[in-house]
């Protein structure tokens, strides 16, 4: 048996939860999967696992949750650890960090999703070693975690690296499918503005249409993320998330990204294959960021 603490994650998404006991994605003891329901229907099944694994002897020394937002970070307010307002229907003013640190007891850390999973990737991923980078998430929605100087990058709220404005890619009349804004990033690049601008799923896409979408969606991706590397200045940019698995998608966004910089200010680490990677730690990001962001209470 290792010397490692057992830690216990718990990743709430907006259609699923798991929660898992272990030291690290790759060494778990417990599993448990549930679709998101109502919250105290979700929370009281996260709080009867925990328990059950607790009496079974698996007790964990801290806790992690990443979940889906937006969430109070603010460790100064009174609502911190919970959901705010999400349209999810039931969800708004959730406590979800309440609930689960009075069964584990000692150290519970709360973040996103997002956040969570950028600390895993730093943590067992494609981002090891390093102290700052980004993750960028593309799938349904876009997401973004800058972890800048080893930790997680907070203010009033989390990052919105999804809402930022990307410039259109010529010829492109597509409206953007953002409700706040239309056209920002995450309105033109998301699997669903995929979708809703090609008339068919990306893994659907094939030939001429398929080059085509991959073409845009890295122009998006690469103007997005000028701005990224402008504000955080990461060593490193991993990206995850349905969409990003487009076949051809990575050498594109790699290419148009160093295009979209022009030049400036002419490193030669923004263009090497290094810069942007694929996410490593595939179906296990979510889990793996919740017990990140434990590993990181329990070093606090
Ligand atoms: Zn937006």
């Amino acid at each position: 048996m290792s010397d490692t603490p057992l830690l216990a994650g718990i990743e709430a998404g907006g259609t699923k939860v798991i929660a898992v006991i272990g030291t690290g994605p790759d060494d778990t003891v417990a599993e448990m999967r549930i679709p998101t329901t109502t919250p105290s229907e979700t929370l009281g099944a996260v709080t009867d696992f925990l328990r059950t694994q607790i009496d079974a002897g698996n007790v964990p020394a801290a806790g992690g949750i990443a979940s889906f937002g937006p969430v109070e970070l603010r460790r100064t307010s009174d609502r911190y650890g919970f959901i705010t307002t999400t349209p999810k229907p039931g969800w708004s003013g959730t406590d979800m960090l309440g609930p689960i640190s009075e069964v584990i007891g000692g150290p519970v850390a709360f973040d996103t999703d997002v956040n969570g999973a950028a600390l895993g990737e730093g943590r067992w991923g494609a981002a090891r070693g390093l102290d700052t980078f980004v993750y960028l998430t593309v799938g349904t929605g876009i997401g973004g975690g800058a972890i800048v100087g080893g930790r997680v990058a907070h203010g009033l709220v989390h990052a919105e690296m999804g809402h930022l404005v990307v410039p259109r890619h010529p010829g492109d009349d597509f409206a953007g499918r953002c409700p706040f804004h239309g056209d920002c990033l995450e309105g033109m690049a998301s699997g669903p503005a995929l979708e809703a601008r090609w008339g068919v799923a990306p893994p659907q896409l094939s030939g001429a249409d398929l080059d085509a979408a991959v073409e845009m969606e890295a122009w998006y991706i690469a103007h997005g993320l000028r701005s990224i590397v402008y504000v955080t200045a990461p060593e490193r940019i991993v990206i995850g998330g349905g969409v990003s698995t487009m076949p051809g998608l990575m050498p594109r966004v790699r290419q148009s990204l160093v295009d979209a910089l022009g030049g400036y200010p002419g490193l030669p680490e923004h263009a090497s294959v290094d810069f942007v990677v694929p996410a490593e730690l595939g179906a296990m990001a979510g889990p793996a960021g919740a017990l990140a962001l434990a590993a990181d209470a329990l070093a606090r």
